[in-house]
């Protein structure tokens, strides 16, 4: 980090801050130059409040060199992190593909979806038992009773299930859940991040409707500054002008954040374009450019979905879409499941 200093800095002042940055555990050189002086801080960073830096009466700007996360920095932590999810791995050379409906909407649902995409060589379950939807008249979800159908249609197909959580209070329910995922509306509950850095779950991990790469990363950080290392960052489209899309695909993410982060990096191509017609496409532009898996939504008849029927795929949809995966990810080296 580099503090520039105002001119004519007060040496009071100056002292002040000297003191502030020293006290916490940094080390700080001076440069003089003919109009401002600069400092150098050297040391970990990460836990300086720039904001607080910035108001000190001597500090004109301050700039970062370092990002301001570390835990989940490849710079320190070179190797890719691999997360074993119930013996499914998601990283390294493996790709997942987890598939389900956008919700769990009764037993019949879930099992027979279930079971249709394991046939299709789906590897994981996804489903939503609580349900983050726009306007409170919309279906809900199912709550307990979801969690509980989801677990039945592990124990059908023994897929690994990942499923959403919506608030702290309910993290007794997902004692059994394989993966806990942390939807787009919820990237910056702090309050729920932090919850989750206490527990030893993976955590799936979705970027904002419109958070920058590094905004999900200080929310990565967040649950493994916890604790908790198994995080798994999904990219699902951000929000942008384009209305022909549910939401725009940030492909460029996933080798991005694969370079800046040694977490393993999901698609979800359902929820990025909001259209079925554009999910095989996506699915393959996504294993191309490096992701470690992949969360598609699929139900038997998605005209009569309770939530998201426009961008859920039709089981023999979902069939031929993995027949196309299956070759591509042969292709990039890698291995299905
Ligand atoms: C979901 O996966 O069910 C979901 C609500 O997705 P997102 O949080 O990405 O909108
Ligand atoms: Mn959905």
């Amino acid at each position: 980090m580099i503090i520039i200093l105002k001119e004519n800095a007060n040496k009071n002042d100056y002292d002040s801050l000297i003191g502030m940055l020293t006290d916490r555990g940094v080390k700080v050189s001076g440069i003089n130059g003919v109009n401002h002086n600069i400092l150098g801080l050297v040391g970990d960073t990460s836990k300086l409040d720039i904001d607080l830096i910035n108001a000190q009466p001597v500090v004109e700007r301050v700039q970062r060199v370092q990002e301001p996360y570390k835990a989940c920095n490849r710079q320190f932590h070179p190797e890719d992190t691999v997360i074993d999810v119930s013996g499914r791995i998601i990283g390294g050379n493996h790709v997942q593909i987890i598939a389900g409906p956008c919700s769990v909407e009764s037993e019949e649902q879930i099992i027979s979806t279930a079971e249709a995409v394991k046939k299709a060589g789906a590897t994981m379950l996804r489903g939503g038992a609580f349900k983050p939807r726009t306007s409170p008249y919309s279906f809900q979800g199912l709550h307990e009773e979801g969690i509980r159908l989801l677990l039945a249609a592990r124990k059908a197909t023994g897929l690994p299930i990942v499923t959403e959580i919506m608030s702290a209070e309910h993290l007794d329910l997902f004692a059994d859940i394989d993966v806990i995922q942390v939807g787009a509306r919820n990237m910056q509950n702090f309050e729920l991040l932090k919850q989750l850095g206490r527990s030893d779950k993976p955590i799936l991990l979705k970027r904002g409707l419109a958070n920058t790469m590094e905004e999900l990363l200080m929310s990565a950080e967040y649950i493994m500054a916890g604790g908790n290392s198994n995080v798994i960052l999904c990219e699902r489209g951000i929000r942008t002008f384009e209305t022909y899309t549910r939401n725009t695909l940030d492909i460029s993410a996933v080798p991005l954040l694969k370079q800046r982060t040694h977490l393993p990096v999901v698609v979800d191509p359902s929820h990025a374009t909001g259209i079925a017609s554009l999910v095989e496409p996506m699915s393959l532009a996504a294993i191309a450019a490096g992701a470690d898996a992949l969360e598609i939504e699929v139900h038997c008849n998605p005209s009569k979905a309770l939530s998201d029927g426009a961008q859920q795929l039709k089981p023999e949809k979902f069939e031929e879409v993995m027949k196309k995966i299956k070759p591509m990810i042969e292709f990039c080296g890698k291995e299905l499941g």
